[in-house]
């Protein structure tokens, strides 16, 4: 068996260690007799499970008790209007900061719930940055301020913390969630897809403050109603089993890693690898400003982009795959989260390098 060096931005590289404890529990789950993923899940054995999964998420993030965590389905972009209606509170407008192409996203979904104010946006400077917060222009009467943590697509990542004053903070943490710790109690709610750094497509997490619970829109679909959720603990519908087993594993990974303090520091030494080479050759670039450079979702260009195709030939000769930058801005994308070992991006580096002394 070959394992490759995986740079997919999601469904993304998991922890060897989780794939290999699930193989060995697949067919008799702790002595049950059956795979997690045959097991009923109002049974005694999911019910631990799941309880286990929140456990670890609350314990690495460090979650305040007058927050709900929400094993969901849908995935983000089904965030994009779960949240508007249930968060709108009789407001009549949503503060979004646009960062790309995820920004944009949210920005579209929720014009049919609400009125969408762009308060900053970089689409002037090319989706390279996160616009200054003294530049956001607040509404104290927005329902909440939206933002992407984690540009996937642009590689654009905050490295703060925005203070919005009393209106609620809520983040798209899709793709760097867990990748450092994070002060919850600064957010009103924050949700993702589970499928970068916290298991199998098809869980969406969603961690909200209490009081924003119990303001959904009437038409707000039962299944998607934060309240019934909350109130059934996630289970008033059949919830996506396997993916949060597989979730609970990858908590209990991070912890044996040292939790997230250690994950902060791996990952900026792993990013660091990456960037410093981009920051010394001029045959590649970055197209993001230095303090907004994502740690999780690093894009380079080839400044001769007649070359591309021959360079994601050869890194999947070496065993290096998804590299392909996303089809809406091109170029090379390679994605890092947790699961990726350094030697990962030291053999890619050493690839670019090769590369280079070939064809610079
Ligand atoms: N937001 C961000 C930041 C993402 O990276 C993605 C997926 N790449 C999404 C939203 C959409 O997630 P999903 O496909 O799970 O709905």
């Amino acid at each position: 068996m070959t394992r490759v060096f995986n740079f997919s931005a999601g469904p993304a590289a998991l922890p060897e260690p989780v794939l290999r404890r699930a193989a060995e529990e697949m067919l008799d789950w702790h002595g049950s007799g059956m795979s997690v993923m045959e097991m009923s899940h109002r049974g005694k054995e999911f019910i631990g499970i799941a309880a286990q999964a929140e456990s670890l998420l609350r314990e690495l993030l460090a979650i305040p008790a007058n927050y709900k965590v929400l094993f969901m389905q849908g995935g983000a972009i089904g965030e994009n209007a779960i949240v508007p209606m249930n968060l709108l509170r009789g407001k009549a407008s949503i503060d979004f900061v646009d960062t790309g192409e995820w920004s944009k996203k949210s920005i579209k979904e929720a014009k049919k719930y609400a009125r969408a104010n762009v308060v900053a946006s970089a689409a002037d400077s090319g989706y390279d940055r996160v616009p200054p917060r003294e530049t956001w222009k607040l509404d104290p009467d927005a329902a909440y301020v939206h933002i992407c943590s984690n540009e996937t697509i642009g590689g654009v990542e905050y490295h703060f913390t925005p203070d919005v004053g009393a209106v609620p903070l809520v983040a798209d943490m899709s793709s760097d969630i867990l990748s450092r710790p994070l002060d919850v109690s600064k957010y009103g709610l924050i949700y993702g897809g589970a499928q970068k750094n916290i298991g199998p497509a098809g869980l969406t997490i969603v961690i909200v403050r209490d009081d924003l619970i119990g303001h959904a829109l009437p038409i707000t679909p039962s299944a998607f109603d934060f309240k019934t959720v909350a109130e059934n603990e996630s289970m008033y519908n059949t919830p996506p089993t396997y993916a949060i087993y597989i979730a609970g594993l990858v908590f209990q990974w991070l912890k044996d890693q040292g939790g997230l303090a250690a994950m902060a520091e791996h990952n900026r030494r792993k990013a660091g690898v990456l960037y410093d080479y981009l920051g010394g050759t001029g045959f590649y670039r970055s197209p993001v400003q230095p303090d907004c450079r994502s740690l999780m979702n690093v894009p380079f260009k080839l400044t001769d982009e007649t070359l591309d195709a021959a360079f994601l030939k050869g890194a999947e000769a070496r065993g290096m795959v998804q590299l392909k930058g996303h089809r809406s801005v091109g170029g090379m994308r390679a994605s890092i989260y947790n699961a990726m070992p350094i030697e990962g991006v030291k053999a890619l580096v050493a690839y670019m390098k090769e590369f280079e002394a070939q064809h610079g």
